[in-house]
């Protein structure tokens, strides 16, 4: 439906290529999004009060990726808010990664829980807020704006810590900066002695692929120790646009990862994870984890049985090559651990304590 969206727009093929103008002119209201897919009168009412609780954003670009007939178009799904997001469940919670209970302080945009590595969040901006996104009580939020202040108090504590050596950038979304911010940030970086390596977390490649451009990647070329971790969930999401970023990435020497979300009614499915799979490898990027959906706040009707992952897992290791197969990765609320165990699977199967491994955008 690009003709669509871009007629919609009365955009240019120019204007449509560059990230700014899709970031810009990001589907924040109903209104714009009940000319672009079919919704009943009972969905837009539904839309409405989701919204009030949790924004919503979407890239023209994602947008034109949504099947308009489809209620269940797994695009759609992901970008489309519903009611069941305001449904609390008894184990949902407020930050089940504990994020902000391992913050140096309150304002701190680190988590510190590992002493060799930390979380920092720089951004609060998104090119589409995922319904299934970890921090919905935060991405998009402006209380959770940060400030120049607390992004040099973020680089200062890490200077200030010896024992770090591996930083993730994430957010929102770490791409979601302007170039030169981010330039800036990353030298900062690794002109601290003891930060060996920073690895990107973004979804950029999957919602705003055009944001990786031949500007961007000259930047990241020039930091030998970089990693980036993106974010597909379903193959439908690796389209010409995006193989053409995950292209552009792995040409300018990034070494390149992806971290998918197990999400009843999109991915939890054997044969879907093993296409997006494979057509992840095919863009040089490795699957790497596989997470269990959290215990975020109006996730319930997107978290599938464990039983279910570990099934997957299972249809997974030894059909298909190794290096196409992710670990499946629950992370317990707390840093309380999981056991899990599966004579098929493995290794493949374990859990982490700390979201400060995480990424997911
Ligand atoms: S999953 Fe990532 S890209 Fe999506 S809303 Fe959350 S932080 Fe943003």
């Amino acid at each position: 439906m690009s003709f669509k969206i871009k007629d919609f727009f009365n955009a240019s093929e120019e204007e449509f290529s560059d990230w700014k103008w899709q970031y810009r002119h990001r589907i924040k209201t109903v209104e714009e999004l009940e000319k672009l897919i079919q919704l009943s009168e009972l969905e837009k009412e539904d839309i409405k009060r989701a919204l009030e609780v949790f924004p919503m954003a979407i890239s023209p670009y994602y947008a034109s990726l949504i099947n308009p007939e489809n209620p269940e178009c797994p695009i759609r799904m992901q970008a489309v808010p519903s009611l069941a997001e305001l449904q609390k469940s008894p184990w949902d919670l407020e930050d089940p990664l504990y994020e902000e209970r391992d913050s140096p302080s309150e304002e701190s945009c680190i988590t510190h829980r590992y002493p060799d590595r930390v979380l920092f969040l720089i951004s609060n901006r998104c090119a589409m807020y995922c319904r299934h996104c970890t921090r919905k009580r935060r991405v998009g939020n402006k209380e959770y704006d940060y400030s120049e202040k607390v992004i040099l108090e973020g680089i200062e504590y890490i200077r200030e810590h010896p024992e770090i050596r591996d930083v993730l950038l994430s957010g929102g979304d770490a791409l979601l900066v302007s170039d030169e911010r981010l330039d800036w940030l990353i030298g900062e970086l690794f002109d601290i002695p003891h930060v060996e390596i920073v690895r990107i977390g973004t979804r950029a490649p999957v919602t705003l692929p055009q944001r990786i451009t031949p500007e961007l990647c000259k930047i990241l070329e020039k930091y030998p120790s970089l990693w980036l971790n993106t974010h597909f969930n379903h193959p439908k999401e690796i389209t010409p646009e995006a193989k053409k970023a995950m292209d552009m990435l792995a040409h300018a020497g990034i070494p390149l990862g992806n971290q998918s979300v197990l999400l009843r009614g999109i991915n939890d499915c054997p044969m879907i994870i093993k296409k997006l799979c494979h057509e992840l490898l095919k863009v040089r990027t490795r699957p790497y984890y596989l997470y269990q959906c959290d215990l975020s706040i109006g996730l319930e009707h997107f978290r599938t049985s464990v039983a279910r992952g570990i099934e997957i897992m299972e249809m997974l290791r030894g059909h298909t090559s190794g290096l196409a197969v992710p670990t499946f990765v629950i992370d317990a609320p707390g840093g309380e651990e999981k056991s899990l165990s599966s004579p098929i699977t493995g290794s493949h199967v374990r859990t982490l304590e700390s979201s400060s491994e995480i990424t997911k955008g």
